[in-house]
C-alpha cells in the first residue's frame, strides 16, 4: 500500500531557532528529533539520511538498554555494562547527529516544542519512541514493594537484594523468617518471568550449594504466579508446555490462573486465598506505554500512542485526523493494522523494523516520494528457561532444548550493541557453561528498595519471628 503525503512545508529555520537552550547548532536543514534510545529510536537513526535532516536523539540516559538480557544482571550472570552502550557510540557515526542526556516531559505539536528537563527544543519531525514503562495497575503497594525488570538500575536492585536475602538467611536462626527469606515469587509468566525463575532456579540447584555451605539451599522456594491459563501465554501452546515442564523439573512451583491480589513486602496474597510468606517479590506482569505529555485524549488509548501504518500518531484516532510531523514507533505505540487488530507484539524486532521503515519514510519526504506503509515481519520468539533448555518459536517451526537454547544465544549476542558488549557477553555464557558458575554475585550496592543492607532496623527485623 502507498501512502501520498500531504503538502509538507518545513517551518524549520530561524523562525523558532530562538530555542536554543539545548545547545543543538542551527541547521538549514530540518531536524528531527528522536525521544529515547531504545530498539527502535537507534534503528532509526541509523537509517536516517544525515544529508537531509539534522538529526537529535534525547534520552534520559546515556546509554542504549538491552532489555532481554536484564533478568541475567538481576541474576548474576552478566555485568551491568556489557547490556548497555553508549548512545553517543551511535550518534558520533553520522554528521549533523546530536545527541543530549535529557528527560522530554511535553510536547506542544501546536508550536513544534519540546519541553525538557534542560530546557525547550524545536522540531520539524518528532519521533517518540519512549517505550514502555511498569504498570502495577494502580496498585501503590505493590509498586513500593515489588521489584521491577525495566531498566539497568531495577536488574542492579534485584541483584543485590536477592544477595541480601541469601547473606541474612545465613545469619537468621529462626526457620520461618529464614523461609521468608529464601522464597523468591515472580509475577507474570511470560518471557521474563519465566527467565527470572530459570536463572534462579540455576543459582539454586549449581552456585548457592558451594557459596552457602551452612544454607540448606534445597530449601528455597521459586514460585511463578501466572494469571492467565499455561506459560509463555504470547508463544505458542507449544512453546508454553514446553517452557512448564522445564521449571517444573528445576523445582519451580507454577501457579496458573491464579491471580496477585496484594503485597506488604512480607506476605503475598494471592486472589484464590492463597498466601506466599516472601521477601522478594519480582513483577514481570504488565506494562505500558511511557507516555510525554501534550497528547490529547483522541491521540491515546489503553496508554499508547494510536498510529496508522506510517507510523504518524492520530490527532484523533476516530476520525483518522493525523499529526503530519508527529510520529510514534515500538512500545509506546499502539498501530492501527489490519493483520494486528491488537496492536503489534511488544517486542524488540517490532520496534526496530518499524524504526527502520519510518527512517526509510522520512528520507522518501525529503525525496517528495510516497510513504510505505509498514508491514511486520515476523521473525519468531524465543525464551530461554536455563542452560541447554530454551523455546524457539520460528516462522516454520518449533524448536526446543539445546537447539532452540543455542539460536537464543546466537540472536541476543547479535543484537547486542557493540563489539566489545559481544565479545564480553560470549566469554560470560561461556565462563558460566563450563563452570556451572555465575561470577557476578556481588552486593556493589544495597538495594534502593532497602537502602542500608545491614542496618541496626534490618537486622531487628531479621530476628523478628
Ligand atoms: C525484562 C524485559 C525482557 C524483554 N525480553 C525481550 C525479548 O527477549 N525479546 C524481545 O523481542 N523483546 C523483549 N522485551 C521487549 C523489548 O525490550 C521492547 O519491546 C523494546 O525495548 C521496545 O523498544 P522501544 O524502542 O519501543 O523502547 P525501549 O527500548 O524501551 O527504549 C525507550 C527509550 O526511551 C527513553 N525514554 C523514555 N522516556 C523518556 C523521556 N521522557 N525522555 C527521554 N528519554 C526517554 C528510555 O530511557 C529508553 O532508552 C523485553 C522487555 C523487558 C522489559
Amino acid at each position: 500500500m502507498i501512502f501520498s503525503f500531504p503538502d509538507r512545508k518545513f517551518s524549520y529555520m530561524t523562525d523558532r531557532n530562538n530555542l536554543f537552550s539545548v545547545n543543538i547548532p542551527n541547521s538549514d536543514k530540518p531536524r528531527v528529533v528522536i525521544i529515547g534510545g531504545g530498539f527502535g529510536g537507534v534503528r532509526a537513526i541509523n537509517k536516517l539520511d544525515s544529508n537531509k535532516y539534522q538529526i537529535v536523539l534525547l534520552d534520559r540516559y546515556n546509554y542504549h538498554t538491552f532489555q532481554p538480557l536484564l533478568y541475567q544482571v538481576a541474576t548474576a550472570g552478566l555485568e551491568p555494562d556489557s547490556i548497555a552502550g553508549p548512545l553517543r557510540k551511535i550518534t558520533k557515526k553520522k554528521k549533523d547527529t546530536y545527541f543530549r542526556m535529557l528527560r522530554v516531559s511535553e510536547v506542544n505539536t501546536d508550536e513544534k516544542t519540546l519541553t525538557t528537563n534542560a530546557g525547550p527544543l524545536n522540531y520539524d519531525y518528532l519521533i517518540v519512541a519512549t517505550g514502555a514503562k511498569i504498570n502495577f495497575f494502580g496498585n501503590d503497594r505493590l509498586a513500593k514493594h515489588a521489584f521491577p525488570l525495566k531498566q539497568v538500575t531495577h536488574a542492579l536492585d534485584l541483584r543485590s537484594h536477592i544477595f541480601q536475602q541469601l547473606e541474612k538467611s545465613e545469619i537468621v536462626t529462626s526457620e520461618k523468617q529464614k523461609k521468608r527469606l529464601m522464597t523468591f515469587v515472580v509475577v507474570g509468566a511470560g518471557p521474563t518471568g519465566v527467565e527470572v525463575c530459570g536463572a534462579l532456579a540455576e543459582l539454586k540447584n549449581n552456585v548457592l550449594p558451594r557459596d552457602y555451605p551452612q544454607l540448606d539451599v534445597s530449601s528455597m522456594q521459586i514460585h511463578l504466579v501466572e494469571g492467565k491459563n499455561r506459560v509463555l501465554p504470547a508463544m505458542s501452546e507449544k512453546s508454553g508446555e514446553k517452557a512448564r515442564q522445564y521449571l517444573e523439573k528445576m523445582g519451580v512451583n507454577i501457579h496458573l490462573e491464579t491471580l496477585t491480589d496484594d503485597y506488604d513486602g512480607k506476605i503475598v496474597k494471592l486472589k484464590n486465598g492463597q498466601q506466599i510468606e516472601t521477601g522478594t517479590l519480582v513483577w514481570a506482569a504488565g506494562v505500558q506505554g511511557n507516555l510525554i505529555n501534550g497528547f490529547g485524549e483522541k491521540s491515546i488509548k489503553k496508554g499508547t500512542l494510536m498510529v496508522n501504518e506510517t507510523n504518524h500518531v492520530f490527532k484523533n484516532y476516530e476520525t483518522k485526523v493525523i499529526y503530519n510531523d508527529v510520529f510514534a514507533l515500538g512500545d509506546v505505540a499502539h498501530m492501527l493494522h489490519e493483520d494486528y487488530p491488537n496492536g503489534l507484539p511488544g517486542l524488540a524486532q517490532s520496534a526496530m523494523q518499524q524504526g527502520e521503515q519510518l527512517a526509510e519514510n522520512l528520507n522518501r519526504i525529503a525525496a517528495n516520494k510516497p510513504l510505505k506503509a509498514f508491514r511486520y515481519k515476523n521473525k519468531g520468539a524465543l525464551a530461554t528457561i536455563g542452560r541447554n533448555k530454551a523455546v524457539a518459536d520460528l516462522p516454520k517451526i518449533f524448536l526446543s532444548g539445546f537447539i532452540g537454547w543455542f539460536i537464543w544465544m546466537v540472536v541476543h549476542i547479535l543484537f547486542l550493541i557493540g563489539f566489545r558488549n559481544k565479545a564480553v557477553v560470549f566469554a560470560n555464557w561461556i565462563w558460566n557453561y563450563f563452570t556451572y558458575d555465575r561470577g557476578i554475585r556481588l552486593i556493589l550496592r544495597p538495594s534502593s528498595k532497602k537502602k542500608d543492607q545491614m542496618s541496626k532496623e534490618m537486622i531487628q527485623e531479621m530476628h523478628e519471628a
